[in-house]
């Protein structure tokens, strides 16, 4: 890996390491532009995948845009409506979403991910 290339990929944790807003790609490269004016959407992308790859980030993936997580630690999210902003969330165990499937229906259920929608503060 090039030092070029490892500059890239520190500038875009920098910018998303410890972010609570889900950033989509678009928004960390408006943020990283302003260190790196040269960087392309797709090297920001790529990195992004990269960091996922890596253990980094969790990806969440909302109305097909793709949302990047630092907290890797599983968590729901709440979703508004009108605004489009996630938040973490915190439910109590017994809320938890547990799936109700049959033994006999064969399905394996490696993961789960939940998600509330609704308003938030500023839009209610
Ligand atoms: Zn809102
Ligand atoms: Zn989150």
């Amino acid at each position: 890996m090039s030092t070029r290339r490892t500059r890239q990929l520190e500038v875009i944790w920098e910018a998303v390491k410890g972010e609570m807003s889900h950033p989509t790609a678009d928004q960390i490269y408006e943020r990283v532009r302003k260190d790196m004016p040269h960087i392309s959407l797709g090297t920001v992308y790529r990195n992004l995948q990269k960091l996922a790859a890596d253990g980094k980030l969790q990806i969440l993936t909302i109305d097909r845009t793709q949302h990047f997580d630092p907290l890797l630690e599983k968590h729901p999210h709440f979703i508004c409506e009108s605004c489009g902003k996630v938040y973490d969330v915190t439910l109590d165990r017994s809320d938890e979403a547990a799936p109700v499937l049959s033994p006999e229906t064969g399905f394996t259920v490696t993961s789960h991910q939940l998600s509330l929608y609704g308003t938030c503060e500023m839009c209610s």
